[in-house]
């Protein structure tokens, strides 16, 4: 009786590690296989107003979102069967190599570094990094007017604090956040005196507070966004290519910009090539 019911308890363990496996907990599974399976799990960002927002009544809004759809819908998957995960800088490597995206629109730069942990499809936009400060601000003007013990805020992970720490760490106080929205709070309530990050970023929060927020200086780097994907899954990389390309050519990027970005005033810029590496 008591070899049974030990048996019987071991059997049950087994099969709840079976299913906990097919669930796909940390399994890794190509995005095109999730694809021909009907569902997608993307990752965004859900704070950058224009880029990968999550809005009060739980729906997602921005460029990256219209691209993840894009990108969906040519993998013969309608935007009712994504499902948006939210993938702050700093995790976006790990989320990809676990599993626990398909892929990832998300304000993410192309770089060697990144490159020897996931792949990328893209580039899909050109943006390059530039500082925000308060309207009011006049000494902040570019990289260099940090100098002097002037607080930077940027978020962990990300090539704009990697810039800044290479390039300006002596003279300036770096504060790290998980989200630029926690950056952007930090800079109205005077907690630091510019945040720095990627033009397009930043020109949708000046949007969202004007007259109090504002970007100054020029781009001083070249951010290419790609579509992150799992290492070595070269089959979905190249559809996602394909779609890219197929977005730019039909129209359907530059009309998704300009209803996302577009209203916080960035220019469109000419739409990138595709980079088949
Ligand atoms: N494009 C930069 C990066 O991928 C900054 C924006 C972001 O952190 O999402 O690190």
């Amino acid at each position: 009786m008591r070899i049974n019911r030990s048996i019987r308890v071991g059997i049950g363990v087994m099969a709840l590690a079976v299913v906990a496996s097919a669930c796909g907990g940390g399994e890794e599974k190509s995005a095109s296989q999730s694809a021909s399976e009907g569902k997608l799990t993307v990752g965004i960002k859900y704070d950058q107003p224009g880029l990968g927002l999550r809005n009060p009544d739980g729906s997602f809004s921005g460029f990256d979102v219209e691209v993840a759809e894009y990108i969906a819908g040519k993998l013969g998957v309608a935007p009712e069967n994504i499902v948006f995960k939210e993938s702050p800088s700093a995790q976006r490597e790990t989320l990809i190599q676990n599993g626990e995206v398909d892929y990832i629109v998300a304000t993410y730069s192309i770089t060697d570094a990144r490159k020897e942990k996931v792949d990328f499809a893209g580039p899909y936009f050109i943006a390059g990094q530039s500082l925000l400060v308060k309207s009011d601000n006049t000494d902040i003007t570019g990289p260099e007017s940090l100098n002097g013990g002037k607080k930077l805020c940027s978020v962990t992970g990300s090539t704009p604090a990697q810039k800044v720490k290479d390039q300006y760490a002596k003279d300036v106080q770096l504060q790290e956040f998980d989200t630029y929205s926690a950056c952007v709070e930090a800079l109205r309530n005077g907690a630091v005196d510019a945040v720095t990050t990627d033009d397009i970023i930043l020109a949708g929060y000046a949007a969202q507070y004007p007259g109090e927020l504002k970007v100054v200086g020029a781009p001083f780097t070249e951010e290419r966004y790609g579509v992150g994907l799992a290492k070595g899954d070269d089959e979905t990389r190249a559809k996602i290519n394909d779609a890219i390309e197929a977005m730019i050519a039909d129209g359907s990027w530059a009309r998704a910009f300009n209803e996302t970005v577009g209203a916080s005033g960035y220019p469109i810029p000419a739409p990138p090539t595709v980079d088949r590496y």
